[in-house]
């Protein structure tokens, strides 16, 4: 057992919160704090963003698409935003990674190839498609290692048309957009292409053409635009590592506009796309500020070469493409969001659906801090975000960080990925301390290893074990890969100068056993007010203090640190203390939990309410469950063989 204690008043350890952070800040300062209202408080991210997934996972990447690494698309799209329709063609520059017969590239079953051309030379069989695939059997086998490319053509109307489809068409006042939204898998509903989550193209062209009138907003930097008759070609280059989920265009008749961001000396080029009458300075507003900001904690924008920028589309929610993000609204919340996603998502992305936390457990952790720094937002907002991510978080009892079933949508777009996984951050942030936090975050955003490609949960672990200079197995055992978390009961007596706190966790899923967390109560007596840490081992703990007179309030969780739900907090009366067994809490809302010294073999409870009627009978049990019992007084009986021992206890709502 380990027990430390730290003494400080709250006021302090907030002062000394800010003062960690202020060495982020100092570029900040010469900033005007914006105001915005406590209803943009985004608490909801992840319903608009799991709608903008609804629909797009009924497969992964095909197997076969391992056989090769893509360095370069040129995909090739002709289309008019008032027909939903698509044709085009897509060269895929590729290196086999084995001897390869065929080529497997990710295709919707709702497009059709009308040819491929292969080495100077057009193949109108040797395809086959289904299943979401397209097939292009080689003249002759390739080589592994060898470079080589195919060119695919094809058309159709991809599949379904509601907003939150990979391909969607919606009417807007002055016209229709066509939209593309990809993430998790509906790349291949509208270009053939690789989209797992192991291999990002080295570089990318998208070139878009519609007819004149028309803008076209996409990934990268625009080359060019070349009249074509009636037409116009909208000429998109990236030339960073992009993965196929973020690659994505909207054409349309935007208003277009173009901003500068100062950051670090850099002026880093911002495009708007916006619908009539929406507004550039609403769009702008708060981008240069929060990218100051994850420019000082996380590193550079990665992308500064090249631009950042936001899209309208008439949706609620935003998805992150690389570049350019696609908004629904300009929430400052939701600006945050898509912008930290920039590092968290798209610089390093999730390296499989299971770790779609990596990506979206800091967008939301990310906006919280810009509540509680205060950049642009007012950071009176931040104590109304904890409590709502948390409370958010409480609502899956049994749900895990950590996703094991990818296959459906509502497991991945949810409160554990986004809030649960965003307040299992804050709680990291407690146990091992800002600077380790802080640099574990950092080291990992900026690992070259996993810059500009991939992410698995065990290399964020590394990053914050050696900040921390301790193991964090055990913590990600149950906080991320494990469901649920701790509920806390607390009972504490005051006697002269003796304070007493017995601890006892009940975790909300029985597969994880105990939470451990050093947990902290505000201490209120005669001429005292503090923080008091304690950090249980077992799941019932008391722990003694001698110089603590007169305590008369004890609160859990002040500031709430710690992602861990109070079941009650409450003052323990010597009068109640139990005679032959202990039986904590009491008075109790949830559970009882018993202590017995002597051996508990054939031990029964009973339980008879004041009128001496047995309410329950069941063999002896560490915790029992009370919450259905209706508030009064009760007595409970421990029987062993002849022995029976007797206490009452207090039931309230
Ligand atoms: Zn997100």
């Amino acid at each position: 057992m380990s027990l430390y204690e730290t003494i400080y008043g709250p006021f302090e350890l907030n002062l000394n919160v800010q003062h960690q952070l202020m060495r982020y800040l100092l570029l900040l300062l010469c900033f005007a704090a914006l105001t915005l209202t406590a209803q943009q408080v985004p608490t909801k991210i992840f319903d608009l963003e799991k709608q903008s997934a609804v629909g797009r996972m009924n497969n992964k990447s095909a197997p076969q698409t391992a056989e090769y690494n893509v360095h370069y698309y040129e995909i090739d799209l002709d289309l008019d935003p008032a027909v939903r329709f698509v044709k085009g063609h897509v060269t895929v520059h590729f290196q086999a990674q084995t001897n390869m017969d065929s080529i497997v590239l990710d295709f919707g079953n709702q497009l059709v190839v009308d040819s491929i051309i292969y080495q100077q030379n057009t193949f109108l069989t040797a395809i086959t498609s289904g299943s979401n695939t397209v097939r292009f059997t080689f003249p002759v086998t390739v080589n592994s290692g060898t470079y080589d490319a195919v060119q695919v053509y094809y058309r159709g109307t991809p599949r379904g048309n509601p907003r939150g489809t990979p391909f969607a068409q919606v009417a807007v006042p002055n016209g229709n957009l066509i939209w593309t939204l990809s993430e998790p898998y509906g790349a291949r509903d509208w270009w053939p292409c690789k989209s797992d989550l192991t291999d990002k193209a080295d570089s990318i062209s998208l070139d878009v053409t519609v007819p004149q009138g028309n803008r076209v907003a996409s990934i990268g930097i625009l080359q060019g635009v070349d009249t074509i008759g009636t037409d116009l070609k909208y000429k998109w280059k990236t030339t960073y590592p992009t993965v196929a989920y973020l690659v994505a265009f909207g054409a349309g008749k935007y208003d277009f506009y173009q901003d500068y961001l100062q950051v670090n000396n850099d002026s880093i080029l911002f495009d708007h796309y916006l619908l009539q009458n929406q507004s550039q300075a609403q769009s702008l507003v708060g981008v240069e500020e929060f990218m100051v900001l994850f420019d000082s904690l996380f590193g550079e924008y990665p992308f500064k070469n090249e631009k950042y920028g936001h899209a309208s589309f008439s949706f609620g929610g935003g998805m992150e493409h690389q570049t350019i993000s696609f908004m629904g609204n300009y929430g400052g919340g939701l600006k945050a969001h898509e912008l930290a996603h920039q590092w968290f998502g798209n610089k390093i992305t999730c390296g499989s659906w299971s770790d779609l936390w990596l990506n979206e457990s800091f967008a939301t952790y990310i906006t919280g801090l810009t509540y509680e720094l205060g950049v642009v937002h007012n950071s009176s907002f931040w104590p109304t975000w904890l409590s709502q991510t948390m409370g958010s978080a409480f609502t899956f009892p049994n749900g895990s960080v950590y996703r094991y079933d990818t296959s459906n949508v509502n497991s991945l777009f949810n409160n554990q990925v986004y809030n649960k996984g965003a307040i299992t951050l804050h709680t990291l942030r407690w146990k091992i301390g800002d600077s380790a936090f802080f640099a574990g975050v950092k080291n990992y955003i900026t690992d070259t290893t996993l810059a500009y490609g991939f992410a698995r949960t065990p290399d964020l672990q590394a990053h914050f074990e050696a900040s921390y200079g301790q193991s964090l197995t055990e913590f990600f055992n149950d906080w991320i890969y494990g469901p649920g978390y701790p509920q806390i009961h607390t009972g504490w007596s005051s006697s002269g100068s003796n304070f007493t706190i017995s601890v006892t966790q009940i975790p909300s899923d029985t597969s994880v056993s105990f939470f451990e967390i050093p947990l902290a109560y505000r201490i209120i007596g005669n001429n005292i007010d503090t923080i008091v840490v304690v950090d249980p081992t077992t799941n019932y703990q008391t722990f003694n203090f001698s110089n603590f007179p007169s305590i008369s309030s004890v609160e859990f969780n002040p500031d709430d640190r710690i992602f861990a739900k109070e079941l009650l907090t409450t003052r323990i009366s010597k009068a109640d203390k139990p005679f032959d067994f202990s039986m904590f809490p009491n008075p109790t809302r949830d559970y009882l939990y018993f202590k017995q010294t002597s051996n508990v073999a054939g031990t029964s409870i009973r339980i008879y309410n004041i009128e001496g009627q047995l309410i329950r009978h069941q063999n002896f049990t560490e915790f029992i469950d009370v919450k259905e019992l209706s508030s009064g007084f009760y007595i409970v009986e421990l029987a062993t063989g002849p022995k029976v021992s007797r206490a009452k206890f207090q039931k309230i709502d």
